[in-house]
């Protein structure tokens, strides 16, 4: 499916990156680094979610001295991420982060860069090259403004200054908080090298502005072929990335990860509190990783036919619910009861389905 830009494979800890491998889906945490019990709490709900990769804020020593213990109380490659302290990327990579993520014009130069790749060299870890519309170097913003031009020149000379001195376990994000120039820009540097690329809008916003630029941007390229990895930034609960970021792949049809949900957006027929049955399904099956459709529908016009899709469904009638399994009306259960027993019955697929895997 993913191959029409074929990039190269690069390894972030365990989890490849590029290539044909499954576009992986990143997070990054928003609880003090320096808070070990914060971080590695946050970080074991986002595995939960699904999170195959972690990115952490490394802001000064004590930070990038907590990695190490980090990574021991977790079971995903964790990323270091730096600004403008060198040093503080030589730590992290000492201290086992399993790559890091630098923007090469902020690190102060090319000496101090050379001994940032050096020591990635000697820990044989990738490097993210992030290249952000807020920080093009000044020349490159006097020829092309802040543009996908611009962007994609920084990003290359970047790469091409680290090639040449002899290190290319790199992967690359050009960061824009605009969809059409986020769109643009990857486009045009999928067609001008094979290194693996991040995809993501920055600053995209809260829970809907944010997720629907992300989806936009993220959707249109994943369905060109284009990226290997990808975080959905969103002024949430980093929880919310990770769900975001599967809703996306699976609507992109490239991944799917635990329950599809179709709800109706009920009409003069419903009767029954259906945002509330769908809110409440919607946050249980959260952390089930089983792919199954579920229904839920506000009334019989349209609920059973959907149902029949879908392999369980529950449709409102006049304070009633009907619960759907295929063609077969299962059960009729008060409102009141509803979510309790169609919970029942979910759990019951999921046991099904998980011992025919057996
Ligand atoms: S399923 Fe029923 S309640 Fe929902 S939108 Fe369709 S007709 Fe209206």
């Amino acid at each position: 499916m993913k191959n029409y830009n074929k990039t190269r494979i690069i390894y972030v800890g365990k989890v490849p990156v590029g290539g044909n491998h499954p576009v992986s889906v990143q997070s990054m945490t928003n609880t003090d680094t320096r808070d070990i019990h914060a971080t590695i709490a946050q970080i074991r709900r986002l595995i939960e979610a699904g999170c195959e990769i972690i990115r952490v804020a490394v802001p000064d020593m004590d930070a990038a001295n907590a990695i190490s213990v980090i990574k021991n109380a977790i079971s995903i490659p964790i990323i270091a991420d730096i600004h403008f302290d060198w040093r503080l990327a030589i730590k992290s990579i000492e201290k086992g982060a399993d790559a890091i993520r630098i923007n090469p014009g902020n690190i102060g130069g090319y000496e101090k860069l050379q001994k940032v790749v050096q020591k990635a060299k000697e820990f044989y870890i990738p490097i993210r090259v992030g290249v952000n519309s807020g920080s093009l170097e000044k020349d490159i913003r006097e020829k092309y403004g802040v543009t996908p031009e611009g962007l994609v020149e920084s990003a290359l000379r970047n790469v091409a200054m680290i090639v040449d001195m002899g290190y290319e376990n790199l992967k690359i994000s050009l960061k824009s908080s605009d969809v059409l120039t986020t769109i643009k820009a990857y486009r045009l540097i999928s067609q001008k090298t094979d290194f693996p690329l991040h995809l993501g809008v920055t600053e995209a916003g809260g829970l809907v502005p944010g997720t629907v630029k992300s989806s936009v941007a993220l959707g249109s390229l994943l369905m060109d072929g284009i990226g290997d990895t990808m975080r959905v930034s969103l002024t949430r609960d980093p929880e919310e990335e990770i769900y975001v970021g599967y809703e996306i792949l699976r609507a992109t049809g490239l991944r799917k990860r635990g329950p599809e949900i179709i709800s109706c957006p009920t009409c003069g027929r419903c009767e029954i509190n259906l945002f509330n049955l769908a809110d409440e399904i919607e946050k249980r099956v959260k952390t089930i990783k089983v792919p199954l459709k579920l229904a839920v529908m506000g009334c019989v016009v349209n609920g059973p036919g959907e149902a029949r899709e879908a392999d369980l469904g529950v449709a409102g009638g006049k304070g009633i619910g009907i619960i759907f399994k295929g063609e077969k009306i299962l059960k009729k259960v008060s409102e009141e009861n509803l979510i309790n027993e169609f919970w029942e019955e979910v759990q019951k697929l999921i046991d099904e389905k998980e011992s025919n895997n057996k």
